[in-house]
């Protein structure tokens, strides 16, 4: 009997501290979505991974017990998304061994110190953004959600050239024939890939140039993850490689392409017409661009070639993801990537959308993305307004998945 009433008076309390994990957020300017007027001053309460209160703070009250952010000064947005990231390198090698630690510490560098609460890895090495999921999901490491397509697709004899020295020693990831290449895409899928990743157009460098990928090769990958319900990114490079992606049913671009020069006045109608999203990673281009000896005009003439893709398919209704290429790039900081898009013409809420309901809506989570009861806990705490300045999307104070804090800045 006594036994049984302490095993009852633990369960009570394991259940009273689970319920009682109220997080409050108060007082602090909210956008619960890129359309909605924003609340000046107002309280989001998270219980049990979900959004139980937004509103005025003058009616969204906390409990007792909840713990409570004074967001007084500080904006709260829906938890930011990452739609083109690599889990690449020592800290998330399976085969090497994973510290949680370091991972954790990783993953804060290059995602949740920067308000992601969701990433999508489009390419690493079998099985270990898999692996790494499980171990954040369990609790283990400290991160955000993880979607991943796995390993990617390259065509026959078309590794691109900058991707050599990274994958030295990885297994071959060419397509084969488009049997072998469905029965991989199966395969990857069946095990918990989010997606598919194909390498449309694919810069082998050298002669070659850019090597696009045989359409039945492409075709057969995109089909496996449309027969699951799930997206095929695709890696362009230069036309050729869109016109792949396009007649393959690729759903997502992965890159704009201004290494292929000017779009040609159809381009964005053709991508839209196929509801295709691209996501700009302008960023990438000008780090990429630095490394050589390009004088800075050349770069700036290159980067408008990149902006005016981005301003062209946004102004023709396409959507807009964004995403850095982190993991293949070391650059973390995003406040490059919002300013170039800010140059190239998008308005703060657009690329708010870019960051929330565009990749909700595109994933099919329609438990993220927003600010509203219900939905999940994942929320983006800004220490300065990104209506005023767009680089106030880089300024996070704390990042919330499932209304756990993952990240908090240093005061
Ligand atoms: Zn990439």
């Amino acid at each position: 009997m006594v036994r049984l009433t302490l095993i009852a008076a633990l369960m009570t309390l394991a259940s009273t501290t689970a319920s009682a994990a109220d997080l409050a957020i108060v007082h602090a300017r909210i956008y619960a979505s890129p359309g909605a007027p924003p609340i000046a001053d107002g309280s989001v309460i998270v219980r049990d991974g979900r959004i139980t209160a937004v509103g005025s703070a003058a009616k969204v009250r906390p409990g007792h017990d909840a713990q409570v952010i004074d967001g007084r000064g500080l904006v709260v947005t829906a938890g930011f998304w990452n739609s083109h990231v690599h889990l690449m390198g020592p800290a998330f090698s399976a085969s090497k061994g994973v510290d949680p630690a370091i991972a954790s510490r990783q993953l804060e560098t290059m995602f949740t110190r920067w308000g992601f609460t969701t990433i999508f890895d489009i390419a690493s090495l079998p099985g270990d953004a898999m692996a790494l999921r499980r171990r954040v999901a369990a609790g283990e490491i400290r991160g955000p959600n993880i979607l991943t397509t796995d390993a990617p697709f390259y065509p026959n004899n078309g590794m691109p050239g900058y991707a050599k020295e990274i994958l030295a020693g990885a297994p071959s990831f060419e397509v084969g024939s488009p049997e072998q290449a469905a029965a991989r895409a199966r395969r990857q899928l069946a095990a918990g890939a989010d997606g598919v990743k194909i390498f449309a157009g694919s810069a082998v460098g050298g002669t070659v140039g850019v090597l696009p990928m045989p359409l039945d090769a492409a075709k057969a990958v995109v089909d496996e993850a449309h027969r699951v319900g799930k997206p095929a990114f695709a890696h362009p490079s230069n036309l050729e490689g869109i016109n792949v992606a396009i007649a393959s049913g690729a759903d997502v671009l992965a890159h704009t392409t201004p290494d292929g020069g000017a779009w040609p006045a159809d381009t964005a109608a053709r991508l839209k017409a196929r509801h295709m999203a691209l996501i700009p990673t302008l960023t990438l281009w000008q780090v990429e661009l630095k490394k050589g000896d390009a004088s800075p005009a050349e770069i700036d003439r290159f980067m408008r070639v990149a902006q005016t893709q981005l301003k062209t398919y946004s102004d023709a209704g396409g959507q807009i993801l964004f995403g850095t290429d982190i993991g293949y790039t070391d650059a973390a900081d995003t406040t490059d990537e919002y300013r170039l898009m800010a140059a190239a013409g998008l308005s703060w809420g657009q690329i708010l959308a870019s960051l929330t309901t565009a990749p909700a809506g595109r994933f099919g989570f329609p438990s993220k993305g927003r600010i509203a009861t219900g939905l999940d806990g994942d929320l983006t705490v800004l220490s300065a307004d990104p209506a005023a300045d767009v680089g106030a999307f880089a300024q996070v104070a704390y990042t919330l998945r499932g209304g756990q804090i993952i990240y908090r800045s240093k005061p």
